[in-house]
């Protein structure tokens, strides 16, 4: 077998296990063997390209390449390793900026290598594509980054005739792309990096901070696009593959997650959703209806005498870190004779599947997760529905209120078990920003306080009855 095709068959093989890890990675059970795959391809693709350029006298710098790979072991590992699940959509973030500006600078470095051989009219436009690309890409990110990190606001930053600017900075970088093609001019490629730069800006700050995981699976499907371009440019079918594949399954996730929040893609982008907090943060209304209040004493005892619970967890689950002590409580409530499920809303939480990788974690046995619409049915015989950190999910709301902004989004009715035990911190209300009529239910105790603590105190109690 021929030195070529032996490289051929290593990518090919890099390929089909990007393709299964994306498979593996659809279901938490095999999420774990997926992301190995894929880096076993990875390896395998990274020394067949050594393999490939060290013999035909093209590897140069092998020292600087080395330096830059230890680098990046260094930071990527610790970083990866100690991050917190509440801070995994800003290094998602990060490691995608990080992937689109990679493929600018890719794409820039062949532009000054090629414009000399006067190459293809459609080479050059790859190269200036993936610049484009990538470098909108890289800014997004960064300024994603920036919000989820609370480094600046994370509500979105509008001003008069924002979208009408945004328009001009994208109709300019593509009237620039066809000048530098048409013209040759070189000195063009270093505007459009500038203004790929503040459109990436531009187009990320009117984006609220709780939008900002559906805009990143965007951006990242922008990268996988800028990368498949690089691919193209460099003649290398497995960029193009991989590209391909992140540039795919970005996409449909983002369609998924705008779908599963009950809003359009362009509502996400373009509605600066979030901007205004409706809700009033006050137990007591307007209106004189009030909430009702309980200890986790009185939650635990009503705890003992459910025969079937059902746990709701959400965003406030992954704040407080009480994933462990939430599994306990399952456990003892079962060790009771007690059912327990736990009901898993596709957006609850921050990124997709924050919860089943949370409830993963504290290892919550697979078959105790239901999926909404299985846990819909299950809380109509439900005693108890344990609303722990979740809030937007639960609000009725979405399919009472025409005028709500979560108006459409599919919920998980906790309203329909025979009581509500709703565990929170405060009255202010979840990512949206709105009331949630089911504190006010008659059906619902609202229990005050961190959701580690509460459910340690319930879990006492429980022990104890
Ligand atoms: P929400 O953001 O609606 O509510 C979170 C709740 O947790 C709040 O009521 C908050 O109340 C409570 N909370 C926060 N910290 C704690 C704590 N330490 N202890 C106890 N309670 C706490 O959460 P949901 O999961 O129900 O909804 C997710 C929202 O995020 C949806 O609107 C969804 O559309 C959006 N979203 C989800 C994405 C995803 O992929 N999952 C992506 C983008 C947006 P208090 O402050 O009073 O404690």
């Amino acid at each position: 077998m021929s030195r070529e095709t032996l490289i051929d068959l290593l990518y090919l093989f890099s390929a089909t296990t990007f393709v299964l890890a994306l498979k593996g990675l659809g279901s938490p059970k095999r999420a774990r063997y997926g992301n190995m795959l894929a880096a076993f391809g990875m390896l395998v693709a990274i020394v067949a390209t050594f393999y490939k350029h060290v013999d035909g006298h093209s590897l140069h710098h092998v020292g600087l390449i080395f330096l830059a790979m230890a680098i990046g072991v260094l930071v990527a590992v610790p970083v990866a390793r100690f991050v917190k699940m509440t801070a995994m959509p800003q290094l998602v973030a990060i490691f995608n900026g990080v992937g689109g500006g990679a493929a600018s600078l890719v794409s820039i470095t062949e532009y000054i290598h090629i414009k000399s051989t006067h190459p293809a009219t459609y080479v050059i436009l790859e190269v200036l594509l993936g610049v484009l690309i990538g470098t909108v890409s890289f800014a997004g990110s960064a300024i994603a980054f920036a919000k989820l990190q609370e480094l600046m606001t994370g509500r979105p930053v509008t001003y008069p005739g924002q979208q009408f600017l945004n328009a001009l900075f994208g109709l300019g970088a593509l009237a620039l792309i066809i000048t530098i093609l048409v013209t040759g001019s070189s000195s063009l490629l270093w505007i459009l990096l500038a203004l790929a730069f503040v459109l990436g800006v531009a187009f990320v700050l009117p984006i609220g901070g709780a939008d900002v995981p559906v805009l990143i699976s965007l951006l990242n499907a922008f990268t996988g696009l800028a990368v498949a371009a690089s691919g193209f440019t460099l003649g290398s079918n497995l960029l193009i593959v991989a590209g391909t594949l992140v540039g795919a399954s970005g996409i449909l996730l983002t369609r998924l997650m705008s779908k599963a929040m009950g809003r359009s893609l362009t509502n996400v982008l373009f509605s600066a959703f979030g901007s205004v907090v409706t809700a009033s943060g006050e137990a007591n209304r307007a209106d004189g209806r009030s909430v009702k209040s309980g200890s986790p004493e009185d939650a635990g005892v009503l705890l003992n005498y459910a025969s079937r619970v059902v746990i709701i967890p959400g965003y406030g689950l992954a704040v407080a870190q009480a994933q462990h002590v939430v599994r306990e409580l399952a456990e003892e409530l079962e060790k009771k004779g007690i059912e327990v499920f736990f009901a898993i809303h596709p957006v609850a939480g921050r990124m997709p599947g924050h919860m089943n990788v949370l409830l993963a974690e504290a290892n919550v046995p697979y078959e105790q997760l239901l999926e909404m619409d299985e846990a819909n049915s299950e809380l109509q015989t439900a005693d108890v529905a344990l609303v722990v950190g979740a809030n937007d999910t639960v609000n009725p709301a979405a399919t009472q209120d025409k005028t709500s902004p979560i108006y459409g989004m599919p919920i998980i009715h906790a309203d329909l078990a025979e009581n509500v035990v709703f565990l929170k911190r405060s009255m202010r209300p979840g990512f949206a920003g709105i009331e949630n009529e089911l504190l006010y239910n008659p059906k619902t105790t609202l229990v005050f306080g961190d959701a580690k603590d509460t459910l340690t105190k319930i879990l006492a109690t429980v022990k104890a009855g």
